[in-house]
């Protein structure tokens, strides 16, 4: 009798600890972990995946640093986001016409989400720095005006007029 009372506990121990003859009691699947039982840990299926939706991109108004973020589909509560700093470098220098380029480039460390480069337009024209103007009188009674830019001596306006008595 004593025999058999032992070997009823040790088939019971060994029911509990396998967890058999109880019905599961599921926790939903995740992005990282399939179904499980809450009791006894048994999975069922697959974890979901984070099913990543689309990178968006948040520049900083000056261009210094930008925000990768992403949203997982499976639950939105699963929000992954990196800012990251830019580096910036003058690729249009510019003209007295026309304003100058800078590229803006960023690289994350999270490989899903690839460099962004931007170029903006930036950086204002040069200034002439137009010197004094000087006149000249011409042999046919003509005037003619010039100046040189501070900036570059190689650039000068020059306008001829007729002088009306
Ligand atoms: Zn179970």
């Amino acid at each position: 009798m004593k025999r058999i009372t032992a070997l009823l506990l040790v088939l019971i121990l060994a029911l509990i600890l396998c967890g058999c003859g109880h019905e599961h009691v599921w926790r939903q699947a995740t992005a990282t972990e399939p179904k499980t039982c809450t009791i006894c840990g048994t999975t069922e299926g697959e974890a979901l995946g984070y099913a990543w939706g689309e990178v968006s991109y948040e520049w900083a108004e000056d261009n210094s640093s930008i925000t990768a973020t992403r949203v997982s589909g499976t639950d939105p509560s699963i929000v992954e986001t990196e800012t990251a700093t830019v580096t910036a470098e003058v690729t249009k220098e510019p003209t007295f016409e026309e304003p100058g380029e800078t590229t803006y480039t960023v690289s994350f460390e999270n490989p899903d989400f690839p460099s962004q480069t931007r170029t903006v337009a930036d950086i204002p024209p040069r200034s002439y720095e137009w010197g004094e103007i000087s006149f000249v009188w011409n042999e046919d009674g003509s005037l003619t005006a010039t100046r040189v830019s501070g900036a570059d001596p190689s650039v000068s306006e020059t306008e001829t007029a007729t002088v009306t008595a």
